[in-house]
């Protein structure tokens, strides 16, 4: 989930509301938007998978 504003100028502003990170900013098109967001590794989700991949490794520890 993105939240995107725009600028006085025209340009694009496009926040991650996940980590609150600015992906991007004075972004000319909405076009780059899709590609700037697309490419965001979010630091949140990195975390969230982590902590799931984690969980299922000690489940797996505690059936042996
Ligand atoms: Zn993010």
């Amino acid at each position: 989930m993105y939240n995107r504003t725009q600028n006085d100028n025209g340009s694009y502003n496009t926040r991650c509301l996940d980590c609150f990170i600015t992906v991007a900013s004075c972004v000319e098109s909405e076009q780059e938007l899709d590609g700037v967001e697309a490419h965001h590794i979010c630091p949140e989700k990195v975390l969230a998978e982590l902590l799931v991949h984690e969980k299922a490794m000690e489940q797996h520890i505690a059936h042996h």
